[in-house]
Order: C-alpha cells, then structure tokens, then sequence
C-alpha cells in the first residue's frame, strides 16, 4: 500500500484566515489554529498534514522580497519531508508571490500550490474552504510516483494555473485571477481534469534554491499626458538597474523626442528597459507599429507575453545574480520557468 502523502501548509496571512477587528470593523489577518478550526473535515484527511504560519500573519499588501526569500527558505529545509506544499495567501498580491516564487525555486520537482479566498474561512458562504481542500488534493496528486504538477501554482474558484502567468483581475468575484496567455494547468469540477501536456517537469530533480534578490527596479506606467519631471524623477533614482515600462497594447508608446531621449539616456546609463503591454492578453511587438519602433532602435527590450507581476520578480532574481546587464539581457527573452511564450 503506497503511504500516504506528506503536506506542509506555509500560513502567510490574507482573507482566508481573517476577522473582523472589534475596534475598527476592518478586515485583519488571524491565527492559524482558529482558521484550521473551521475545516474539522481536514483531521480526517488522507494525508499526514503539518502546519506553521508567518509570526504574525499578514494582508498580502505587506509581503515584501523579505517574504519571499522566508517562504524559499522554508520550502528549501522542509522539501525532503513532504511530497507538497500549500501556502495560503492574500490575494492581492499573490500572482507576484508566485512569480517571485518560480524563479527563486529552480528545478522544483515537487507541487507549490497557492491559494487563498475573497471571504474569511470563518463565514459561511466562504471559498476558502473548497479552495484550500482541492489545492491540498492537488498538492498530494501522483501519476507513476511522480507529482503531477512539480510547478508553483495558483489555485482559486475551480482553476489550477502557472502561478507566473497570472494577474489578479477582480477584487470581488470568486474566479480572481486570469492567466490570459497560458491556458490553465487543471480545471476542477466532479473530476480535476489535469492538462498534463502544458505542465512542466523538471529536467533535473535537484531543487536550487535562489534567496538573493534585488529591488533596484521601477515600473513605469505608461498614460497619455504622461509629465517629462515624473518620467525623469523615476528614471533617474540612485541606483536604478531595471525599468519595466507598461506600454499599451503591442508595445507601444508616444514618440515625442523627449520621452524617447530620456529612454534613450537611462539605457545609455547601463539601465535595462523592458517593454510589458497594459493589456491583460496578447504580447509585446516591437516594430509592428510605428510607435514601437523607436523603442526598438534604442534598445528597449520587448517582454512578449510575459505579465508585469513575472517582469517584475524575474528582474529582481537575475538582478540578484549580479548579472552584467548583457547576461541579463540575454535571459529576459527566454523562457526560465514557462513566464513567457518563445517564439
Ligand atoms: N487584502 C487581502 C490580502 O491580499 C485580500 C485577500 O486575501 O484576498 O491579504
């Protein structure tokens, strides 16, 4: 008889386990023994179930690269002891965690499954419940022996998607996140139906974990009447290695002289500048337009279809290499953990 699995739950905070605060009536993270309270199903489960939580628990508005390089710690020292893990998470923020989380776990062979809920575990209409159930289910899955989903992921509202292609999209519906550029890993109904030829599995079993990071980056946001002093000011921060510019649509952004001289400069200056599209789906093309190919000439990278919560954490993991910014250059078209589609 094959023995049963092993999951660690990482408690980090959010909605799943909060309660209303008596003083201010807001919404604030609670402990993790009275959100495990609520599932008195989960003693029974068919796996062996082991616990611990962030001291204290936080809204996912405060998890920091501090926070991330905590939960690669914990997965690094707990990962021959289970066969999964579960980490319950704001949504917020979640879609960076677990971008974040898919660079700095290289080679990981075994599930990191992410999830969270918009209601508190402790309200009867909650998602959480279900939520937390089918990501320990699909944490524990195996086909052959082996995990089926050696990925970190997302799960929420009947989706299992690649955590790094997701963005969270709706503040208040149950179905919070979107992967609109990869198709989800599993959809869950009566049955979970795995889409096993779109999930990844490690070349080498050799879990590499990666704790440096480095946050010299800025995003900026393109908009029409963008302001030349805002556009400098970020430009020019001390210390600044990376820029990800959110252009709209393919790409694309104002060709006035100043804004594309200022690019022009920073690049000069040995800042890297990736072009990300505002768009929720579909991919950067730079040349298609005319107002791309500006960017093009002076250097500024086209992200594909990458999202900005991936551009975002894969240049604070290669800028944590110390990589040159030609090595870094290098990486970013390419696919380091299926963030983005090759072409
Ligand atoms: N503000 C909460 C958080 O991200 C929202 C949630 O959990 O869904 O921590």
């Amino acid at each position: 008889m094959a023995s049963k699995a092993s999951i660690l739950i990482i408690y980090t905070g959010g909605t799943i386990g909060m309660i209303k605060s008596e003083e201010t009536g807001s919404l604030v993270p609670f402990n993790f023994e009275n959100l495990l309270k609520y599932i008195p199903l989960l003693k029974n489960y068919d796996a062996e179930i082991s616990s611990l939580s962030f001291e204290p628990p936080v809204d996912s508005s405060n998890i920091n690269p501090e926070a991330w390089i905590q939960l690669t710690a914990i997965i690094e020292e707990n990962y021959d002891k289970y066969d999964g893990f579960v980490i319950l998470h704001g949504s917020d923020t979640m879609a960076y965690t677990a971008s974040a989380l898919s660079f700095m776990l290289e080679n990981l062979s075994k599930p990191v499954i992410l999830t969270g809920s918009q209601l508190p575990i402790g309200l009867l209409r909650t998602d959480g419940r279900e939520n937390l159930i089918v990501a320990l289910e699909i944490a524990c899955a195996k086909k052959d022996g082996k995990p089926i989903v050696p990925e970190v992921c997302i799960y929420f509202e009947n989706m299992l998607f690649r955590g790094n292609r997701t963005h969270k999209f709706n503040a208040e519906n149950f179905k919070a996140f979107i992967s609109s550029n990869y198709p989800p890993l599993a959809e869950v109904g009566v049955h979970i139906k795995y889409n096993h030829q779109l999930i990844r599995q490690p070349q080498i079993n050799f879990l590499i974990p990666h704790t440096k990071l480095n946050n010299n980056i800025a995003l900026l946001k393109l908009y029409p009447g963008m302001n030349k002093k805002v556009v400098d000011a970020i430009l020019n921060t001390e210390g600044l290695k990376a820029i990800v510019l959110e252009t709209f649509g393919s790409g694309n952004a104002p060709t006035d002289k100043w804004f594309i001289d200022c690019l022009k400069n920073a690049i000069q200056n040995d800042i890297v500048i990736l072009n990300v599209t505002q768009c929720k789906g579909g991919s950067v093309e730079l040349g298609k337009y005319e107002t791309s190919e500006l960017l093009k000439e002076i250097g500024v990278l086209g992200g594909g279809d990458i999202t900005t919560e991936a551009a975002i954490t894969k240049l604070m993991y290669l800028l944590g290499h110390e990589l040159k910014k030609k090595e870094i250059e290098k990486l970013l078209p390419i696919s380091l953990r299926g963030e983005l589609s090759e072409e």
